[in-house]
Order: structure tokens, then C-alpha cells, then sequence
């Protein structure tokens, strides 16, 4: 219940009760007070009566008292004035009158006892209250009573009975009472009034104080109290709007001061101090995935970081990450769906799962990339022509495109892909991720450039293709490959015939010309999860997933042939060389890939013992 309702609820039932006491005390005292006087009047009257016929007895004229008795009954509010006389007066005098005669029962005791009777009737019409008064013999005072009776002293010689109507006795206390009551009320109401006044200021500043506590929960500190008063209420409206004011003040320049650093636009109805709180909370998680990016050792763990944040921070279960080259040429993808595609066994289906595969040979063809703005399809549909609705997603897809700058360029590329319906909350959660993608952009190309560094030392730089150490690397990782799919491998180790001649004859720079002629051949016929390798030399090594279509023999006999057939364009003319090629099978053939290398290579000098240009398939025998 509200202060006001309670109060006003206080002194009403306060007053209520004081108005009740009040009159009902009244009443009591009242018809006390009404009782005893009535009891003195009627001893008055009786007195009056008595003394009356006494003076009528003296003076002899008693026989007249009728007349005396009648007029009695006209004196105004005395109903009754009836003397009955004692059995001694009777035995002595005769009855008397007839009204002196017939006494009731109530006036047969007060002659047979003495003492004086009460009673009050309540009527309706009339209240009366009756007396009945014994006039006792009594030798004291003038006239001495035993002088005329003969009695005893202490004879009740006979009575009377007065009834005295208490009707306007009645009339006077209802008026007074009610006069009572209404300057009770009037002053209860006073009180009430009075008293809403002195608790109206506490109440005024209680509801002031809530309401605006209740805008500043909703981080709106623009609430003052009116209050002007220099009473305590007054000191508290000054201080509340004080404390309003300077929160509103250093909030309103943190929370700009941070929205700043997270390039975050503020809009008037944010809630400041959950926004605040949230972006401060993000800049915390920031700087601590910053430092855990930049304690990373490769940009592979850094890739997968930024997955995790991805999927558990912002619960975004559908990504791609995509790396674009130096040259702004073609683009690379590292990640799908919190999947690294490897270089070794990723094919194109998932490394473009929500992309056109056209953007990996043609990097202008990715919006983001081209434009350097955020490509937000939530906000504009269809913004991209290049976004793969995966048909083994049934829910229609969103897709937001975020560019990482590198060096002022566009380096990479996220493309998060979320369910339309909760497209609005990610458009409110874009800026925090921003924040992190932004944070990082500088630890991810320092990464990258790291790993390009070592990319070049795992590539061959004549002809492009990886070499030896590549193998020594990343054997692990594709023999648990391998293990894991439970495949087969083929190794195939060529080398060019008679080399040597081609650089006698033409020079080194023209048998350069016909390595490079022939790594690029190498390539094109082999599979993309297929590994080329320029083993050294002239010597080339291809190792391949076997499958039933696609044996070590067929795809030697292809390379074999298609060398046969390539005429190398030369400085003045062409030349065409030939291969040969030794086979062997992992795990068939070796337990290890340097010892399946090791027969391959034995079954590759069988094929020049043989006559060059042939493939040999090593054989135990060999
Ligand atoms: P065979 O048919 O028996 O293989 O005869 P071959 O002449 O090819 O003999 P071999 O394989 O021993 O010859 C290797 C030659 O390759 C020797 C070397 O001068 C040449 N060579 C190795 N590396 C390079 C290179 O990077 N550039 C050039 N131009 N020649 C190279
Ligand atoms: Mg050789
Ligand atoms: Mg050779």
C-alpha cells in the first residue's frame, strides 16, 4: 500500500475510533448523569410533596390536598405524583382518597421496608423514570410527626410515587452528542488534511526518488526531483539530482570513450550502463583473445582461434574464412564451418560450401574483397550474387561478409552465415565481433607473413611445386590421413632421360626451361589431393590416393604419354623429352614411405634398364 493511502487509512481510523470512544463515553456519562439527576429531582418532588401535606395538616386543611394533588400533574414533565398511604395512617385516619388506595407491589414493599425505590422505563414514545419515596415518622425537626401519629418513631407512614418523563432530557443529549460527533469530525477531517500536508513532501520525493532510480536502471540518468524544500526531503532531491547529474556526465564520456574504441555508434535509447558494461566486457575478451592470437605459433591455430570465437562467443555455427593473396588474385579458403580445409585433402565442394567457387580463381569476384565494406545480405537481400545457399541447410541463410585489412589492403575474409530469423540479433552483435576480427587483423598478417616465409622454404622456387623438406613436414600428417580414410597410396618416382644432354647440348637455363615445362605438366595431371614433389634434380616424386579407377600404373602411363607428347617451346625451336617412371604401393610395398620411395626408386631404374620411357611397377623380385 502507498505512504499516502497508508496515512490517510491511519487517521481516518484513528479519527473513526476517537468519534466512537467519544460517543459512546458520552452516552454512558450521560445517561448517568440524566440518571442521578432524575433521582434528586424525584427525592426534590417527594420532599416537596411531603413538606406540602405536612403544612396542610397543620394547617388544617388537609382535607383539601386533592386539589393539591391534581395540580401536580401539571407540572411539565412530571407524569405521575401519586401518595399512598401506610397502614398505620389508614388505621388511624381512614383510607383518605381514592387515589391514595391501591398501591402496586413496588409500593407495598417501600411501605413494608422503608427504603426508597428507582427505575427507569425505556418507551419509544416515552422514557419515564419512576421513584417511589417512603415518608418515614420522625420525632427530629418541626413539626414533630409523632405529635399527630401514633406511631413509632422510624414508621413508614406512607409513599410517593413520582414518574418524571426523561424525553427531552433524551432530546437534549441526542443534541449534544451529535453536536459532539460533528465537531469531532470536522476535527478528524482537519487532522486528515493536516496531516496529508506534512507527509506530502515525503510522499512526492519517495515517487520522485522512484521513478528516477527506475530511468537510471534503464540507463537514462536524465530524472531530477522538483523538490525545493529546505527540509530533509529537500536535501535529498538536491543530493539525488547531483548524483544524477555527474553519473550522467562521466557515464555518457564512457560510454562514448568506449564505443569510440570499439568504433561502436551509440544511439540515443541505449541503455548506457548495459551497453557500456557489455562493450567493456567484449573490449576484456578482446584483449585477452588478442594476447592468445599473438602468443599463437601459427596462423593455422590463429584461424582456428577465430573459429572458436566464432562458434562459442557469438554461437555462430556456419563460417567461412577466407585468405585472400598478396597479389589480390585468387583466394584461399581456411575454414569452413570451424573446419580447417587443408591443403593436402580439401576438395573444392567444401572449401566453397557458402561461396560461388568462382571467387577462388577470380578474387575481384568476392563483394567484400572488391568493395572493402562489409557485405551485409541481413540488411540487404541478395547483396551478393556469389553466396551459396547450401541446399543441406533447409532454413533460409543470411550472410555477412567482413574484410580484414591487412596492411590497408583486404587480406582475408569472414563470411558468417546465419538463419535469416536471427538475423536482427546479429546485426546488434556485428560490431562486437568487428572488434575482434579488428583487434587481431595486425597479429593475423604478421602470421601470415610468417607462414609465407616458411611456405617459401617448403617450396621448390624453379618450378613452384613443394619439395623435399615439404614431404619431411607434412609426412605425419598425411600418413594419419591416410590411416584415418584407410587408403592406399602410390608412389611414383620419374625422372627425365638423359637430362644431361638437354643441358649440354642447350645450355642450363634451357633445361630449366624444360623442369618447369615439366612441373607444370606434373600438375595438371594430377588430382588436386594429389602431392608433386621436385625431389631433386630432375627427379620428381607424385604420390597419390589410390581408388579402383585410379592406380599408381594408370596415372604414370597418363604422365608418361603426356610427356611423350609435349613439345617444350625453346629459345629457337622445341624440344621433347622423355619420362621414366618407377611404381610402388604404401602400404604394400614398405611400412614406411621413405622405403616404399626407396623401391619405387629401384623400380625407376628398372625402367631405364629397360629403355627409358616406361613405367616400371616395383615387384619383389626387383
Ligand atoms: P638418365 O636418363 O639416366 O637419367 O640420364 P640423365 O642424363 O638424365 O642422367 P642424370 O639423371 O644423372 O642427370 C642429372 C642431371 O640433371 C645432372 C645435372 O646437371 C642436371 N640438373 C640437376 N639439377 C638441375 C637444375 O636445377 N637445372 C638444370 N638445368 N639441370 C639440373
Ligand atoms: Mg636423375
Ligand atoms: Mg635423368
Amino acid at each position: 500500500m502507498k505512504l499516502q493511502a497508508k496515512t490517510t487509512l491511519l487517521t481516518v481510523s484513528l479519527s473513526g475510533a476517537m468519534i466512537v470512544l467519544l460517543v459512546t463515553v458520552s452516552l454512558v456519562s450521560f445517561r448517568y448523569f440524566s440518571l442521578s439527576t432524575a433521582k434528586d429531582h424525584v427525592r426534590s418532588a417527594a420532599e416537596i410533596v411531603r413538606v406540602s401535606l405536612t403544612e396542610a395538616m397543620i394547617n388544617g386543611v388537609i382535607k383539601q390536598r386533592e386539589q393539591f394533588l391534581d395540580r401536580l400533574s401539571e407540572v411539565e414533565g412530571l407524569l405521575v405524583a401519586r401518595v399512598i398511604r401506610g397502614p398505620h395512617v389508614i388505621s388511624q385516619f381512614g383510607k383518605g382518597l381514592d387515589k391514595e388506595l391501591g398501591a402496586d407491589a413496588i409500593e407495598n414493599n417501600v411501605l413494608a421496608t422503608g427504603k426508597a425505590y428507582f427505575s427507569m422505563v425505556e418507551s419509544a414514545e416515552e422514557p419515564t423514570f419512576q421513584g417511589t419515596i417512603p415518608f418515614v415518622a420522625t420525632s427530629v425537626g418541626t413539626p414533630n410527626c409523632l405529635a399527630c401519629h401514633e406511631v413509632v418513631n422510624g414508621t413508614v407512614l406512607g409513599a410517593i410515587t413520582i414518574h418524571l418523563s426523561m424525553r427531552k432530557l433524551k432530546e437534549d443529549a441526542l443534541v449534544t452528542i451529535s453536536i459532539m460527533f460533528g465537531i469531532v469530525v470536522v476535527f478528524a477531517a482537519f487532522f486528515t488534511i493536516f496531516f496529508r500536508m506534512q507527509i506530502s513532501p515525503v510522499v512526492r520525493t519517495a515517487q520522485g526518488v522512484s521513478s528516477v532510480v527506475a530511468k537510471a536502471k534503464d540507463g537514462d540518468f536524465s530524472g531530477r526531483l522538483n523538490y525545493k524544500g529546505s527540509d530533509e526531503m529537500g536535501v535529498i532531491s538536491q543530493d539525488l539530482n547531483q548524483l544524477m547529474e555527474h553519473l550522467q556526465k562521466n557515464l555518457w564520456d564512457i560510454s562514448h570513450d568506449v564505443a569510440s574504441l570499439m568504433h561502436y555508434e551509440l544511439s540515443g535509447n541505449t541503455n548506457m550502463i548495459t551497453t557500456t558494461t557489455e562493450m567493456v566486457e567484449t573490449l576484456l575478451e578482446v584483449a585477452q583473445f588478442k594476447q592468445s592470437v599473438e602468443e599463437d605459433q601459427t596462423i593455422h591455430e590463429v584461424y582456428q582461434r577465430i573459429g572458436h570465437m566464432l562458434m562459442d562467443s557469438f554461437g555462430v555455427k556456419n563460417f567461412s574464412i577466407y585468405e585472400v593473396s598478396t597479389d589480390q588474385e585468387y583466394i584461399k579458403t581456411v575454414m569452413v564451418d570451424g573446419e580447417m580445409s587443408g591443403d593436402i585433402d580439401g576438395d573444392i565442394d567444401s572449401a566453397c560450401r557458402w561461396c560461388s567457387p568462382v571467387i577462388l580463381h577470380q578474387a575481384d569476384a568476392c563483394r567484400a574483397n572488391r568493395t572493402g565494406h562489409v557485405v551485409d545480405a541481413i540488411e540487404t537481400e541478395q547483396i551478393c550474387g556469389r553466396f551459396n545457399q547450401d541446399s543441406r541447410v533447409s532454413e533460409p541463410s543470411g550472410h555477412i561478409c567482413i574484410p580484414i585489412f591487412h596492411s590497408g589492403v583486404v587480406g582475408s575474409v569472414v563470411q558468417i552465415v546465419i538463419p535469416r530469423k536471427d538475423g536482427i540479433l546479429y546485426q546488434k552483435l556485428l560490431p562486437f565481433i568487428l572488434v575482434f576480427l579488428r583487434e587481431t587483423s595486425s597479429t593475423v598478417e604478421t602470421k601470415r607473413l610468417l607462414e609465407t616465409l616458411r611456405e617459401t622454404t617448403l617450396r621448390d622456387s624453379l618450378t613452384g611445386l613443394h619439395n623435399r623438406r615439404f614431404l619431411e613436414e607434412y609426412l605425419d600428417t598425411l600418413l594419419a590421413t591416410t590411416k584415418r580414410k584407410k587408403q592406399r597410396l602410390s608412389v611414383l618416382v620419374m625422372d627425365v632421360d638423359h637430362f644431361k644432354d638437354v643441358n649440354d647440348t642447350y645450355g642450363h637455363d634451357v633445361g630449366d626451361i624444360v623442369l618447369k615445362a615439366m612441373g607444370t605438366l606434373f600438375s595438371a595431371q594430377v588430382r588436386t589431393s594429389d602431392l608433386v614433389i621436385r625431389f631433386g634434380g630432375e627427379e620428381f616424386l607424385v604420390i597419390l590416393q589410390e581408388s579402383e579407377d585410379y592406380s599408381g600404373r594408370q596415372l604414370a602411363e597418363k604422365i608418361r604419354i603426356a610427356v611423350e607428347k609435349l613439345t617444350i617451346p625453346i629459345p629457337g625451336g622445341v624440344l621433347r623429352k622423355t619420362l621414366s617412371i618407377g611404381v610402388a604401393g604404401y602400404p604394400s610395398d614398405g611400412d614406411n614411405i621413405w622405403d616404399v620411395i626407396k623401391v619405387a626408386d629401384m623400380a625407376l631404374y628398372e625402367a631405364k634398364h629397360n629403355g627409358r620411357n616406361r613405367v616400371e611397377v616395383y615387384t619383389s623380385k626387383q
